[in-house]
């Protein structure tokens, strides 16, 4: 049963709501919480068909560079926090970060996405500015670069994107703000996050950013609240999955039956997946790891939930495995090869096809730029 705006349990046809121009928060929580096979079979059916009619059926993929696990921050949830002294520590050097970036190029990936550990200061943002334009420079311009590298200063913001990366993943992993203080400790603050992604935006990347699904004392309210956080900061590409638990982490503890409720995480995370297609509409969304975490076929069925971009893991198995962030992380113990393969015959089994040697932009970001530039006032 679907809730009319004043909360009130009352029937709502979905073929109406399916059909609406504008969708509520609670139009959105309503349809984040359905249950009946059919009825999500619609929703799924109608976000594919957005899908499909605002950004094709092409699905691109990002080779994920995992650089690092060092980390200064230590957010309640995750695996390589600065606490959590079972990890074994690692930094790729310059050449090992090349050849994998190599390897995607070879393989008609159209972009690599480098990842790590929040890591703060000059060295760093010297060490990735050059791999930037090494990248670029090998390459041929033909690579496009996305970075996850979490918050930065202006200047290592700057420095980047002048070296030729153009997109930037920042999860806002909740845009509520009492529930984000239950993630992460004191001095880690929502508005430096928030400031964070304004400051992207204004440099010129494309932005990306997401939230977990299912974290514990989530509601689908707010989940609805996250979409529309989303919409108001015009983000150019979602990256969504379901909430993990980590064994080695203290928000473990908040959810210790985790296989009994993983069935309902990969279905939120889906429907989530769903919403988040019809109202933003011509963003890139990508279909994430941890969705193939819970379910071997997660990462499809995330395209068939409107996801358009897949993330392959190219970190080198070395190096993969220390780069725990959730537990039982999938492809620890295959190779490139392997998991290409899979990966291309499990996209083929839905009938899409993949943009080999094509970055794959969101066309929400060319769309905002046609915007942005035709409200200028014209030039003397
Ligand atoms: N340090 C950077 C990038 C690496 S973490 C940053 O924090 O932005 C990348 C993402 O992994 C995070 O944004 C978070 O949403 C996700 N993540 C971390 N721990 C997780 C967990 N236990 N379950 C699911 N996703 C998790
Ligand atoms: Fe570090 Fe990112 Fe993990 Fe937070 S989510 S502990 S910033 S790697």
């Amino acid at each position: 049963m679907l809730k009319d705006d004043e909360g009130q349990a009352k029937m709502v046809p979905l073929a109406t709501l399916l059909e609406k121009d504008s969708l509520t928060a609670s139009d959105m929580a309503g349809l984040l919480s359905l249950h009946d096979k059919s009825e999500v079979r619609r929703l799924y059916n109608k976000a594919y068909a957005v899908k499909r009619e605002c950004v094709g059926t092409t699905v691109y993929f990002r080779g994920l560079i995992e650089i690092s696990n060092l980390c200064e921050k230590n957010c309640y949830y995750c695996g390589i926090r600065r606490e959590n002294g079972s990890v074994e520590r690692y930094m790729m050097d310059e050449t090992d970060i090349l050849d994998a970036a190599g390897e995607a190029w070879k393989w008609g990936y159209g972009s690599v996405v480098l990842q790590s550990g929040e890591v703060s200061g000059d060295h760093y943002a010297r060490f990735i500015e050059r791999i930037i334009l090494k990248i670029k420079k090998l390459f041929h311009g033909e690579l496009g670069i996305t970075l996850s590298l979490g918050e930065q200063d202006e200047d290592a913001y700057r420095r980047w994107r002048q070296a030729g990366a153009h997109r930037y993943l920042l999860r806002i992993e909740t845009s509520d703000r009492r529930l984000y203080s239950t993630l992460h400790p004191e001095d880690h603050s929502y508005d430096r996050r928030i400031e964070c992604l304004s400051l992207l935006k204004t440099i010129g990347y494309q932005v990306g950013t997401g939230v977990m699904i299912g974290l514990p004392g989530q509601t689908v309210e707010q989940l609805a609240q996250d979409i529309l956080f989303y919409k108001r900061i015009d983000a150019d590409m979602i990256g969504m999955g379901p909430y993990i638990p980590h064994h080695g982490t203290p928000l473990a503890k908040s959810m210790p039956d985790f296989d009994n409720v993983k069935a309902e995480q990969l279905d939120l995370s889906l429907r989530m997946i769903a919403v988040t297609r019809i109202v933003l509409r011509d963003v890139n969304i990508a279909s994430t790891t941890a969705l193939q975490a819970i379910e071997d076929s997660g990462r499809e069925l995330g395209l068939k939930a409107g996801a358009n971009v897949i993330m392959p893991n190219i970190t080198p198995l070395a190096y993969r495995t220390r780069y725990e962030l959730y537990d039982n992380k999938p492809c620890l113990d295959e190779n490139e090869a392997t998991c290409r393969d899979c990966l291309e015959a499990r996209i083929e089994s839905i009938g899409e096809t993949i943009g080999y040697g094509r970055m794959g932009d969101s066309p929400h970001f060319k769309n905002r730029i046609t915007r942005e530039r035709f409200a200028q006032p014209a030039a003397e």
